[in-house]
């Protein structure tokens, strides 16, 4: 049964139940659709996180939800650093060729890079992501080790000038 009285949420205006307010015009229909659509609102808000971590989130950029799976030390990122950002249309990355900054940056990248690559570029799945994130790893430490064996031969040729010329190497 209907309650006699009702109250206007607007104004509190206390008047016999009909469906407008006698006092301030409100409708107390339309108020009750108002207040129902902001309830589902409000539930969408509260199930779209869970819902996107199984969905692609990756190139949604800042906003975009990271998945657990992709988080931790990224060392294409660390080890490439300026060659992993253009890949990864990461720009950020490419601070790494200033100086001083530089010194830092591919740490940050190490930390950061597989968040930022994630919001950054569209990727076909999570799995997809890792084996490319794999590669640029595995050419990472392949790049890392040929320079320090070329290091290692300069090195050798500066401390032993006399023993093989720069040009009978090269
Ligand atoms: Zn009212």
């Amino acid at each position: 049964m209907a309650p006699k009285t009702i109250i206007c949420p607007i104004c509190d205006f206390r008047q016999p139940n009909f469906d407008q307010c006698v006092n301030c015009g409100a409708i107390f229909s339309k108020l009750f659709e108002v207040s129902k659509k902001k309830e589902s609102v409000q539930a969408e808000e509260l199930h779209g996180p869970l819902k996107s971590i199984e969905e692609n989130t990756s190139g949604g950029g800042k906003t975009a939800i990271i998945p657990p799976e992709i988080k931790g030390w990224n060392w294409g990122a660390f080890l490439l650093n300026f060659i992993w950002a253009i890949g990864n249309r990461t720009w950020i990355g490419l601070f790494s060729i200033l100086p001083i900054v530089g010194y830092v940056m591919p740490i940050i990248l190490g930390y950061k890079g597989s968040e930022w690559a994630w919001r950054n570029k569209r990727w076909e799945s999570i799995d997809h992501f890792k084996s490319v994130q794999r590669s640029w790893a595995v050419w990472g430490t392949v790049v890392m080790i040929l320079l320090l064996v070329s290091f290692a031969g300069l090195f050798y040729l500066v401390l032993h000038p006399g023993e093989q010329s720069l040009e009978q190497v090269l």
